[in-house]
């Protein structure tokens, strides 16, 4: 995984976008969110053949991305 500041770039828009690690209230999930293209992991192996859309994923699980509780829990997920 590529860092940039200690934070985990997006494998998927080339260095854009920086992956997050967010909440999804409605699912009691964990997801790691690129805040850029909204490609997102259901765990810390963000690689690109595994990313799923966001709105895909969320809609897929009944929810609107829109009406989705999503709670940011920062970048600083990663320790090397
Ligand atoms: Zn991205």
């Amino acid at each position: 995984m590529e860092l940039y500041n200690g934070k985990v770039v997006c494998p998927r828009c080339d260095g854009n976008g920086l992956i997050g690690k967010h909440k999804v209230e409605d699912l009691k999930i964990i997801i790691y969110i690129c805040d850029e293209c909204d490609a997102s992991w259901l765990d810390e192996d963000v690689s690109l053949d595994r990313f799923q859309d966001l709105t895909t994923f969320l809609e897929t699980r009944g929810i609107k991305y829109k009406d989705a509780q999503i709670v940011d829990l920062g970048y600083g997920w990663f320790k090397t």
